[in-house]
């Protein structure tokens, strides 16, 4: 018996399959991926699954918009974490440069104040 496995070039349908189409809050309607930027893509998957949240999962919904409903975000970032849109100048030079995985300056706070808790090293 001969069980060949083609593992040549082929649809290798891996991991959890994204969204052909996400539905904007804007519009009102579902449209295709392509129309949603990265970071709404990014957001519209926390929704399912967000593995930088502790638990995996958010409890808030994100409402996700098209590009055409989303203003230019130059001046602005979406903390991760939070998932609330902020002014640059409310991220770290280094979280700008990441903007799909940028934490906000109080979300950074709030996270070294949990590990100072954790990590008391008596001496
Ligand atoms: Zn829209
Ligand atoms: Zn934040």
């Amino acid at each position: 018996m001969s069980s060949k496995y083609s593992s040549s070039s082929g649809t290798n349908s891996q991991g959890p399959s994204d969204p052909k189409s996400l539905f904007c809050y804007g519009c009102n309607k579902e449209k295709p991926i392509h129309s949603f930027s990265k970071t709404q893509q990014t957001k519209a998957k926390s929704n399912i699954h967000n593995p930088y949240v502790p638990g995996g999962k958010t409890r808030k919904k994100h409402h996700t918009m098209c590009k055409q409903c989303t203003p230019q975000q130059n001046n602005s970032l979406t903390c991760m974490l939070c998932t609330r849109t902020k002014p640059l100048e409310d991220f770290a030079k280094a979280q700008r440069k990441n903007a799909e995985k940028a934490r906000c300056s109080k979300c950074m706070e709030k996270r070294r104040k949990a590990d100072e808790n954790i990590s008391d090293t008596p001496e």
